[in-house]
């Protein structure tokens, strides 16, 4: 008999018969390994585990224990998934399937009506029954052509099996389900016991937002249960800290594509936090030497053709408005031209510098429709943005002084959970980065001292850099587990030079200033999505929608106090609402807890004839009198000191 040479990831080479199986090899180096054993790989390719190995080759054995055995067994949660929606709805057809570190999902698409949420359940009941039932899923391979005469009345899985590129194709089957592709599925459906369908959500067919929408049904699934029990809990957190799920529970904003992907509507509640912190960074900007500006969202192209953003940020912005005289307008993606032209409006004298130019400015990207979400990615913003033009003597001193500031606005957040990125170019990139060795090396050290001067941790990631220099990013996690960045300070020699921005100097002569490019909070929109989640809904007092909700105990004799109230606190600036519906009181305080607003006051006799009210801070049971005017100075206080409740 033939024989074929397995070699393992420890180097060691065996030889077995031709045909033998992934399981025979596990059980003849031993029978825990058998036991555990999910998948082989031989030569990258994944492999079921009773499939005939005919080939010499690299060869690793995949158990339980490995993240590929999980995919294996998410894999296999997917293909019941769909076996089990075939056999309650004939008529749903089915597009693409994945399985990954976070689940696995089935893209469906049902003649009748999308599958809703509240059929989980019952298709969940339908998986469980072709599990205990444990028939094996058979695995054939199938020539290309036959396979395409099988889903001729299948459009998206002809055009699956089309675009597949080999003769014969892996295909498996249970019952009348039928699914193909290179991927590993369990022999037997038994370890498959820990699994969840988790939510529905619409999907473009091959993530076109031309294309049909179909629905895609998430799920996933674990060899343990603890382990599912602990992907759930976390899944909870992090729903229940999802920006919009709290945007929308708040009333904070909204997002309809209908009328526009990634163009966000801010509601009462959302502008309210919005314009405080806009009013706020504006501030302290002015404060540290910043001039603000307004400049037009809309500029000629020729404008982005010079500062390199045409040929270098092409794909992320809208496409030019052609007026039809010649003239083509574009909305912009950045700031920064828009602020050079207020820098070149005047000459400039070396004793102005650093000249500190600072906008919100609004700014368009056109992101791929996949990557929009609420209000984290978005396709107009705006940023806070700043350009600073200084000599480069400067550069040391004015980098420290915007981390300085950068670190005392995350303070004054409460925002702790930050680390630094120090951004260099890619060397081999030379389409993307402009070519100039000595100005990115010089500019990439310079950061790199300034940081270690100030004594604080980074990391370094080649290739993020921006095109035109490097930069500092801060990065912060998000509740769901991924990673932003929020701040960003970034040098830049290059656009100064297209746009000959020159000052005088001491000596007479025309010098060439340096840019540096900064955000603090980055865009409004990002930021707020970032804070939303940091404080589930739940904005310290000085930045919630309204700080303080009054209650009345009775409508008829404690309005005119609670009115009182409201206008003695509007008075001095802060945000209270009156709650005179004709509803029970209980109501009324629970709904202003889920609202998460900071302060509610009932008044009633007592309150009344004493001056006081009955203050129930957000989140405590217990509510305790105090004098009216205390409580408002020690709500006044909160907000001067950006207090954290
Ligand atoms: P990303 O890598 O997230 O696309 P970027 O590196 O392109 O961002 P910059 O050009 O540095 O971002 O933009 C400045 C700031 O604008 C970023 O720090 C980020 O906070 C914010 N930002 C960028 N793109 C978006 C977007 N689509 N929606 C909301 N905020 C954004
Ligand atoms: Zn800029």
């Amino acid at each position: 008999m033939a024989q074929i040479s397995l070699t393992f990831p420890d180097n060691s080479v065996r030889e077995f018969d031709a045909g033998v199986s992934t399981l025979a090899v596990a059980k003849s180096i031993a029978s825990s390994l058998a036991k555990k054993a999910v998948a082989g790989e031989l030569n990258g390719t994944m492999v079921d585990i009773e499939q005939p190995l005919n080939q010499d080759g690299n060869f690793k054995i995949f158990t339980t224990d490995d993240v590929e055995g999980l995919q294996v067994l998410r894999n296999t949660a997917a293909f019941v998934l769909g076996a089990a929606i075939k056999k309650l709805h004939a008529d749903v057809h089915f597009g693409e399937h994945q399985a990954n570190d976070d689940g696995f999902y089935l893209d469906t698409d049902r003649a009748a009506g999308q599958i809703a949420i509240s059929e989980l359940p019952e298709i969940k009941k339908a998986m469980q029954k072709i599990i205990s039932a444990n028939q094996p899923i058979e695995r054939q391979l199938v020539d290309k052509t036959e396979l395409l005469e099988t889903f001729k009345d299948d459009p998206y899985q002809e055009s699956l099996v089309k675009a597949i590129d080999s003769v014969q194709i892996a295909v498996y089957q249970l019952g009348d389900y039928i699914s193909f592709g290179d991927r590993a599925l369990l022999k037997t459906m038994a370890p498959l016991k820990h699994f969840e369908l988790l939510s529905v959500a619409g999907a473009y067919w091959q993530g076109k937002s031309s294309n049909p929408m179909l629905q895609r049904i998430y799920g996933t699934a674990f060899f343990k249960a603890a382990d599912l029990e602990a992907d759930l809990k976390r899944r909870a957190e992090i729903k229940e800290r999802d920006h919009r799920t709290i945007g929308r529970d708040l009333d904070i904003f909204f997002v309809d594509p209908e009328v526009g992907a990634g163009l966000p509507y801010w509601m009462p509640n959302g502008a309210t936090v919005r314009r405080v912190i806009e009013r706020y960074i504006i501030d302290k900007e002015v404060a540290n030497g910043y001039q603000h500006v307004y400049t037009p969202v809309l500029a000629n192209l020729n404008l982005y053709k010079t500062s390199g953003h045409w040929a270098h940020y092409r794909e992320d912005m809208f496409p030019p408005m052609d007026m039809g005289d010649g003239e083509f307008l574009e909305l912009r993606p950045m700031n920064c031209p828009s602020h050079i032209q207020i820098y070149n409006h005047h000459n400039r004298s070396y004793r102005e510098l650093p000249v500190r130019i600072a906008e919100l400015g609004m700014m368009h990207r056109y992101e791929k429709s996949g990557a929009l979400s609420g209000l984290q990615r978005v396709r107009e913003m705006t940023l806070n943005d700043g350009h600073t033009f200084l000599a480069p003597d400067q550069i040391k001193e004015e980098f420290k002084s915007v981390l300085k500031m950068m670190m005392e606005v995350y303070d004054d957040f409460n925002i702790t959970d930050y680390t630094f990125r120090l951004s260099y170019r890619d060397p081999a990139n030379t389409e993307k980065y402009f070519d100039d060795d000595e100005m990115w090396n010089n500019a990439q050290s310079m950061l790199k001292s300034a940081m270690d001067d100030l004594g604080l941790d980074y990391y370094e990631a080649e290739g993020e850099a921006a095109f035109y220099g490097p930069k500092l990013d801060v990065q912060t996690k998000t509740a769901l587990g991924g990673e932003e960045t929020m701040s960003t300070i970034q040098l830049d020699f290059m656009m100064p030079e297209k746009f000959d921005l020159v000052y005088t100097g001491a000596d007479g002569q025309e010098h060439r200033p340096v840019m540096m490019h900064r955000g603090i909070v980055g865009t409004m929109e990002r930021f707020i999505a970032y804070l939303m989640e940091m404080y589930k809904g739940a904005f310290p007092t000085w930045l919630a929608p309204t700080q303080v909700e009054i209650i009345p105990v009775n409508l008829d004799l404690h309005s005119d106090y609670a009115k009182d109230i409201q206008k003695q606190m509007a008075a001095k600036g802060l945000r209270v609402k009156l709650d005179l519906r004709n509803e029970k009181m209980g109501y009324k305080i629970r709904e202003a807890q889920t609202q998460k607003i900071p302060y509610t006051l009932v008044v009633g006799d007592q309150e009344l004839a004493d001056q006081t009210v009955s203050v129930r801070r957000y989140g405590e049971k217990d509510a305790a009198d105090e004098p009216l005017k205390e409580f408002i100075e020690s709500t006044e206080a909160d907000v001067a000191n950006y207090s954290r409740v």
